[in-house]
């Protein structure tokens, strides 16, 4: 060893090796959840980052610096949430919620092998969509149905098949746009469809209809505003002049129901949205609708309507790529059951029980929580208890609001308070308008995990 070497060994700290560091005892619990490798990865940065200090061998704040650099990896991206915002199906926060019944059809479709092609009796194969599609048939009166990925999907699909190279005739007012880039006009496109547009914004007649079929007119296609209403001076065709005028044509009558619904929604004490059975009895021969809205099930385009027709739907080679897997049909299945008993829909099924919850109910629940809430935020906001109107959501009865009460804050820093409540192990996500975050509580049903988390909320007194 030369001088200069002995002078640079006596002064210099030689960091412990990252695999050494990987076996302190301090590093145990996070190699638990996070493996091995992720955790030498965020040792070999903790001693870039600390070269040449003495400190990189301090055991407890290493363990606590690399804990914090995998957090965002040991904790789950998707997250159970609280949905305090009023809108019951919440698009951004994953729509219905799936009933126990579904859940428990999900949970042994993922363990296990299914008969999701195959038939029992025969010991051959068989059709995914035989699951579903006698369900689907007995709840709305229609002769055949079939399933895919979203209602979007079966949108597309149905255009498709029915309709590819040729035109499809719909109204100007029911060019809509809902959430996530869905466009009529650009799935038409997609699906190779050219689109005749018939009548104004506000008002189209029948012979507007009338007037646009020629002899490269595939269908006529109705669709649910879903999340606009146009008021004043309008017109639209009611299905069964539209029926008549098909029938007489030879053209299929498409309908995009968009949310729908298998039950008669007046039953709770709620305003009426069209049934899939209605659009069926009216005489329309496709008609599609949501899995996730209304109908309380997993994310689902159905399709109901005339045996040819969906006979047609379900060989075209797009519905091989737009299909349902095992653990949805297994769900879907489940709920389409419970519509069988509709007596005990509002017990069994969470998106009919929160919409049929008593507002007085929820008055009760919100001044249960006040005194709770009231201790968390400390001086940091006031809170009181105030009646707002929440909402179904997914494009169902847009204009209809739900009568609701609130647990209502105001204080400095409203956005900061908000933020507090996203940081909580389940984090709560509310409404801000005029001044007042509001937590519409139709929507809380896990009191007890609500009200065991508030003594975390890390809030600055205002
Ligand atoms: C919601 C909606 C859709 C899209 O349904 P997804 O199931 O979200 O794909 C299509 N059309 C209308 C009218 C809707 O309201």
């Amino acid at each position: 060893m030369s001088r200069a070497d002995r002078a640079e060994g006596a002064s210099t700290f030689r960091p412990p090796s990252v695999d050494r560091m990987a076996n302190w005892p301090a590093l145990a619990p996070l190699i638990e959840r996070a493996g091995r490798p992720l955790v030498v990865e965020a040792l070999r940065a903790w001693a870039e980052a600390r070269r040449g200090m003495a400190d990189v061998a301090d055991e407890t704040a290493c363990a606590r610096w690399c804990t914090a650099r995998l957090s965002s990896l040991v904790t789950p991206s998707q997250r159970r949430v609280f949905n305090l915002t009023g809108t019951v199906l919440h698009t951004n926060l994953g729509r219905a919620l799936l009933a126990e019944e579904a859940i428990e059809a999900a949970v042994t479709a993922m363990r296990s092998p299914t008969t999701l092609e195959y038939d029992l009796s025969g010991g051959a194969r068989g059709d995914r969509d035989d699951h579903i599609s006698p369900w689907l048939r007995r709840l709305t009166g229609a002769e055949a149905a079939t399933a895919v990925n979203n209602n979007a999907a079966a949108v597309l699909l149905v255009l498709n098949a029915l309709a590819a190279g040729r035109e499809v005739i719909v109204s100007r007012g029911e060019l809509i746009e809902i959430g996530g880039a869905f466009r009529i006009p650009d799935i038409m496109a997609r699906a190779g469809c050219r689109l005749v547009e018939v009548g104004t914004t506000n008002r189209t007649h029948l012979k507007d209809y009338a007037a646009a079929i020629g002899p490269d007119t595939a269908a006529i296609m109705k669709v649910h505003p879903s999340n606009y209403a146009i008021e004043g001076f309008t017109k639209s065709v009611p299905a069964a002049e539209l029926v008549a005028l098909a029938r007489e044509k030879g053209l299929p009558l498409i309908e995009d129901l968009g949310s729908g619904t298998l039950a008669d929604l007046e039953t709770w004490g709620l305003p009426h949205e069209p049934t899939a059975r209605e659009a069926i009895e009216a005489g329309i021969d496709v008609v599609t609708f949501s899995g996730d809205k209304l109908l309380g099930g997993p994310q689902a385009g159905l399709v109901v309507g005339r045996k040819d027709l969906i006979e047609r739907i379900a060989r075209n080679p797009m519905k091989r790529a737009l299909r349902l897997d095992k653990v949805r049909l297994a769900a879907l299945e489940a709920t389409l059951r419970l519509y069988a008993d509709p007596g005990r829909l509002a017990e069994r099924l969470p998106t009919i029980r929160s919409l049929a919850r008593p507002a007085e109910d929820i008055r009760a629940q919100a001044e249960r929580l006040l005194p709770t809430l009231r201790k968390a935020l400390g001086s940091a906001a006031e809170a009181g208890i105030e009646p707002v109107r929440g909402q179904i959501g997914s494009g169902a009865l847009p204009v209809d609001l739900l009568a609701s009460f609130a647990l209502a804050m105001r204080g400095k820093g409203l956005d900061g308070l908000a933020d507090a409540f996203r940081r909580l192990p389940i984090p709560v996500i509310g409404r801000i308008a005029d001044d007042t975050l509001y937590f519409d509580l139709r929507t809380l049903d896990d009191e007890a995990a609500f009200v065991a988390q508030l003594d975390q909320l890390d809030v600055v007194a205002g």
